[in-house]
């Protein structure tokens, strides 16, 4: 028997960052563990990464690239996969241009960076990525507000944070993980919490404000107004960095308390309570998170967060919000050469005329994608390579995403099961998990960290996706790499480090420097925070932030409350899953076996449900099925569903993927989109619920088992 060997990596179970030791022993890894040296996790990890051993060696992973062919599908080589690759790509830029390939990845599991740079050479303007209503949408309309994206610096104890439609214990966003929240908390920081429903972290909360889903944007108003009218402002830095204040205060004025109080549903004492807290409280942080981007308002609610940040004085403030100084490396965009991208290519970006901040981020939303396979206008899109991503469960309208992937002429799929979106390839290509990646991982967040995930193992013939990438591009012709480490190395080449050394120092950390904008100013067109947004003003869009009612609300469609009386608010995280993935681990589908939508018990009441029962959920898009959690702790006009569903277990292509997926109800109409970034909306829609009389007893897990 084989010794145990320790080696020291980094989760990618979700956005990543927990340090990990993983216990490998006979070369497989026989167990995780929380590394305590880890700056960013200090010994945590939660259920998802301490479940990657049975992701990792899980029976119905796919560990070797294959074809579908007439019989199914069949074991093929990396050089036939690559080559029928190489080969098809080709054909199709010789003959439609290299526009018509689209380039496509989910969350990620760190290899943006690849992925871009794949596109790039290509020739291609076309990827597509959740971009457009997570994360990515708040980078942008923070680079054009203020130049930066400003983070959370808890490590700089805040003393009041207020978290704003986030969840950091359950579900991590990019910079952040739980812990760094928690630690901060427990050193007894007030808290301000703003989400609809009533977790965890409201019930700790000093002030707890339960808005109505969507009006993210007209309560940031209400925020502003009362700091604006107790003068509870930082007078000098207004006067010295935001441009276009007085207008911007003109149109804050247009958002009385009273109205702020009917759209939002949030009582006004308590709005100007938490709006005095967080001003007064120095130094605060706002720590946001993604159901302020899945609206309509996305661009605009992120500018008024961060004119919020601005304007108390708490911008690039230790413990406030911060720009972090990252280690000297090569940076993302650097790596993906998008200098590189032609500038008549570019211009062909679908719906790059029409949403313009994403198309500045490089990236296109999935409704253009789906119009151009589906009616070939402006132009038709032939192939794709979708890595890491399952859009037939997480994008808005699912079944227009089913069907136009199942009209690409060529798919190719890079993934570790066979998805219901995997099924629809005709290539399949395995990757490797965390645990099988050399890279020099969260260089592309903006923590001031970079982290060496080390190899632990290899699998089957999994590849990281790194090398997917690096090995295609080659057979392309495009400038490449021998070897993944060798292009690790070019990354830390401004470190002074090798890929080698920097294994051995396990993380990089940029030297923090405060209030930056002192010295340079921000990095906008007038050097200041731009409330009145000069790039905004010259694309054609109102410079000013607003709240905009949602097209499909009790209060925009009156005349659909007879049949959908209820707002669905689609996307309730669980602590098990990230997005569309994990449903085939037992230790994580035994926490969470079934699709929950939770209900107000006196909802419940009025259509005869009980608790678990099945129910069904109705939007003017379609019907799908979860079990019903009762939850007094939201409103009973609202229902909150769970994203991302299907079913492994169920061994047809399909795996009942429009069986309890929301995104059947979702809506993904232009005019249902934020119009400068195209965020899809899918916090408010309307919905009703009935009780579900033909599902079995029992979660169709243990049915399953
Ligand atoms: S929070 Fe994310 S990075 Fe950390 S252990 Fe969990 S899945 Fe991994």
């Amino acid at each position: 028997m084989g010794e145990v060997k320790k080696i020291r990596t980094v989760c990618r179970s979700c956005h990543g960052g927990c340090g990990v030791i993983a216990h490998v022993k006979d070369g497989k890894v026989i167990k995780v563990e929380g590394d305590p040296e880890s700056p960013i996790s200090h010994g945590t990890m939660c259920s998802k990464g301490l479940a990657i051993t049975q992701l990792a060696y899980h029976p119905d992973r796919v560990l070797y690239p294959m074809k579908k062919s007439d019989n199914g599908w069949e074991r093929i080589s990396w050089d036939e996969a690559l080559d029928t690759l190489a080969e098809k790509f080709k054909q199709v830029t010789k003959e439609n241009g290299a526009e018509s390939i689209v380039v496509g990845q989910g969350t990620g599991r760190d290899y943006e960076s690849h992925l871009y740079r794949f596109a790039n050479l290509l020739g291609t303007p076309n990827v597509l990525t959740a971009g457009h209503m997570c994360y990515v949408s708040r980078v942008g309309a923070t680079l054009i507000t203020c130049g930066n994206l400003p983070v959370c610096d808890y490590e700089g104890e805040p003393k009041c944070i207020v978290m704003w439609a986030c969840n950091p214990q359950w579900t991590n966003p990019d910079e952040y993980k739980g812990e760094g929240f928690w630690r901060a908390y427990i050193k007894g920081s007030k808290l301000i919490v703003i989400d609809p429903r009533k977790g965890f972290l409201a019930k700790k909360a000093d002030l707890w404000l339960q808005l109505r889903p969507g009006t993210d944007a007209a309560l940031a108003m209400g925020f502003f107004n009362v700091i604006v009218e107790e003068d509870l402002y930082d007078r000098e830095f207004v006067d010295n960095y935001v441009n276009g204040w007085d207008a911007f205060v003109r149109r804050v004025r247009e958002y009385p308390l009273e109205q702020v109080e009917e759209i939002t549903w949030v009582k006004q004492d308590l709005i100007r309570k938490a709006a005095r807290m967080y001003a007064t409280t120095k130094p605060a942080c706002i720590n946001w998170g993604v159901p302020t981007e899945q609206t309509l308002n996305c661009t605009d609610c992120t500018r008024i967060l961060t004119g919020l940040m601005a304007a108390t004085g708490n911008l690039d403030a230790p413990g406030g919000n911060v720009f972090f100084v990252p280690p000297p490396t090569r940076t993302v965009s650097e790596f993906a050469r998008h200098k590189d991208l032609p500038p008549e290519q570019r211009a062909k970006r679908l719906g790059g005329d029409q949403y313009k901040l994403a198309s500045r981020v490089a990236l296109i939303t999935p409704k253009v994608a789906w119009d151009a396979i589906l009616t070939g206008k402006p132009y038709p899109l032939k192939a794709g390579l979708l890595c890491g991503t399952n859009p037939v469960t997480t994008r808005a309208n699912a079944k227009e995403a089913y069907d136009a992937l199942k009209k690409l002429e060529f798919l190719a799929v890079i993934d570790f099961f066979l998805t219901p979106t995997a099924e629809l390839a005709d290539i399949f290509l395995p990757a490797g998990t965390w645990l099988e990646q050399n890279h020099v991982a969260d260089n592309w967040k903006r923590h001031g960290y970079v982290l060496a995930r080390q190899k632990a193992v290899e699998i089957g013939e999994c590849w990281q996706d790194h090398k997917v990438f690096l090995e295609l591009g080659k057979r392309m012709g495009q400038d490449w790499w021998d070897t993944v480490e060798d292009a690790l190395d070019y990354i830390l080449e401004p470190s002074g480090l090798t890929w080698e050394e920097f294994k051995g120092k396990g993380y990089l950390k940029g030297d923090q420097v405060y209030y930056k904008y002192r010295e340079k100013g921000f990095s906008t067109p007038t050097g200041k925070v731009e409330l009145h947004s000069t790039i905004l003003e010259k694309w054609g869009y109102d410079p000013l932030p607003k709240y905009t009612e949602m097209p499909e609300s009790p209060i925009s469609r009156p005349d659909l409350l007879d049949r959908y009386p209820y707002i669905l608010n689609a996307g309730l995280r669980t602590p098990t899953f990230f997005h569309s993935a994990n449903r085939m681990i037992p230790w994580l589908r035994e926490i969470r076996p079934d699709p929950i939508v939770e209900i107000h018990p006196e909802t419940a009441k009025k259509h005869g449900i009980k608790e678990g029962q099945w129910v069904y959920i109705e939007s003017p898009r379609g019907r799908v099925k979860q079990r019903a959690k009762l939850n007094d702790g939201i409103d009973p006009r609202v229902i909150v569903a769970e994203h991302g569903w299907w079913f492994p277990e169920i061994k047809d292509p399909g795996h009942g993927w429009d069986i309890s997926n929301i995104n059947i109800l979702t809506d993904n109409s232009h005019e249902s989109m934020d119009p400068v970034m195209g965020a899809t909306n899918l916090r408010v829609l309307l919905c009703n619920i009935l009780p579900c009389e033909d599902e079995q007893e029992g979660t169709r897990w243990e049915r399953f088992l």
